[in-house]
């Protein structure tokens, strides 16, 4: 009798170990383990390989079209792992960051990569909200750098990088790209099609879209990163837990339909706040007046702008706009959570200033996590708080 088992679906392998039958058998099976540890006939060890972590890595890699995702604990350890497996201690190199970009990975940067390991970086700012490319290749040429790590959509400003020029730019000067496509997810933008080395999102956000788990991806299309990737998860032990990753399978099939409305909702929000008077500043991709709306146009083929939106709330200066922001957020926080992640089906917010106060403008910034609700309720929640 053929098995009637849902291939589609994948039992939770909640093992630590996986059992052997005999000495040879344990022999053989290290010994394939080394030579094909991405995909063994056998498992040995959850921190090695689990089989329902490898099933939502497939899906994964079907989402991003890469030839393959390696799931982490967090997306930090993503991006510790994208590093670490560009840096060899032998071979010293300065790493090159794009200044806007996650708060958690400056301070990775000055913790991590400078106090703990002694790697150094510096930071490229933008000019008048867009990164001057011309000052982009004259640091890539002078040979400095080994590898640029970039956001296409930033957080929380949301400024969009000219991501293919710059990974051309990258290339030419034979300078490895790491890209954190969080923000702009791979339904908008796929950056290993591209050209970039390595891709990072943190699935905390968008990909498993529920804010029910936390975890990380880097995807791929070269082997030997591969064989690193999954050599330095093994040794620095930042796995991610078989239940999440049943869970985050489940919700990888909602994750183009979910993503499909995110954006549509943002987009729609985005033209209600631009005419409100309670808002002195609108920041979207989607807009006309934001810097880089052309520019992200051609990036997202017009699939959207993303569902991430941060606004300014009026204020005749900075007291009056902390006791707007004060007021506005009592006023919604019950039907827009203050919450500091983002990509959750529910709309959810964060006061810029309250955890990023030297990058915030003003006091009066809100980071909104658009989320895939009626599109009519989230603009009467905004419409009652900033009335
Ligand atoms: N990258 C971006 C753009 C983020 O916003 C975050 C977290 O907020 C991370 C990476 C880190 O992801 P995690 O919180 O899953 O470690």
């Amino acid at each position: 009798m053929d098995s009637n088992i849902n291939q589609s679906k994948m039992p939770v392998y909640r093992d630590a170990g996986f059992s052997f039958n005999s000495l040879s058998d344990i022999e053989q099976i290290f010994a394939e383990e080394k030579n094909n540890p991405w995909q063994p006939k056998s498992f040995i060890y959850s921190r090695y390989r689990n089989p329902t972590v490898g099933f939502a890595e497939a899906k994964l890699a079907e989402i991003e079209q890469s030839q393959w995702s390696v799931l982490s604990a967090s997306g930090m350890a993503s991006i510790d792992m994208a590093i670490s497996i560009l840096t060899e201690a032998q071979m010293p190199s300065r790493i090159l960051f794009f200044s806007e970009i996650y708060g958690g990975t400056i301070s990775y940067m000055n913790y991590v990569l400078k106090r703990k390991r002694g790697i150094d970086f510096d930071i490229f700012y933008p000019e008048k909200e867009v990164y001057n490319l011309h000052a982009l290749e004259n640091l890539l040429k002078s040979g400095d750098y080994k590898i640029l790590y970039f956001e296409a959509v930033s957080n929380p400003f949301l400024l969009v990088s000219d991501a293919i020029a710059i990974i051309k730019l990258a290339k030419k000067y034979q300078v490895k790209t790491i890209i954190d496509n969080t923000f702009a997810t791979s339904f908008l933008w796929k950056p290993l099609a591209d050209g970039a080395d390595l891709v990072i999102h943190s699935v905390t956000k968008y990909l498993s879209g529920h804010g029910s788990i936390t975890a990380g991806v880097l995807s791929g299309n070269n082997q030997e990163l591969l064989h690193q990737a999954i050599e330095y998860r093994k040794w620095a032990g930042a796995v991610m837990n078989p239940d999440d990753a049943a869970r985050l399978s489940e919700q990888l099939e909602t994750f183009e339909l979910r993503m499909l409305q995110h954006n549509l909702n943002a987009q729609k929000l985005a033209n209600y706040l631009e005419n409100h008077s309670k808002i002195s500043k609108i920041i979207f991709p989607g807009l006309a007046s934001h810097p880089s709306h052309e520019l992200a146009k051609n990036l997202f083929q017009n699939k959207g702008f993303g569902a991430m939106l941060t606004f300014e709330i009026d204020g005749k200066n900075n007291d009056d706009k902390k006791l707007a922001v004060i007021k506005y957020l009592d006023k919604s926080k019950n039907s827009i959570p203050i919450i500091p992640t983002l990509g959750e089906t529910h709309t959810i917010q964060l006061p810029i200033y309250a955890v990023w106060k030297d990058r915030s403008p003003s006091p009066s910034y809100i980071r909104l996590s658009v989320g895939i609700e009626p599109i009519e309720h989230i603009i009467d929640h905004l419409k009652n708080a900033l009335s």
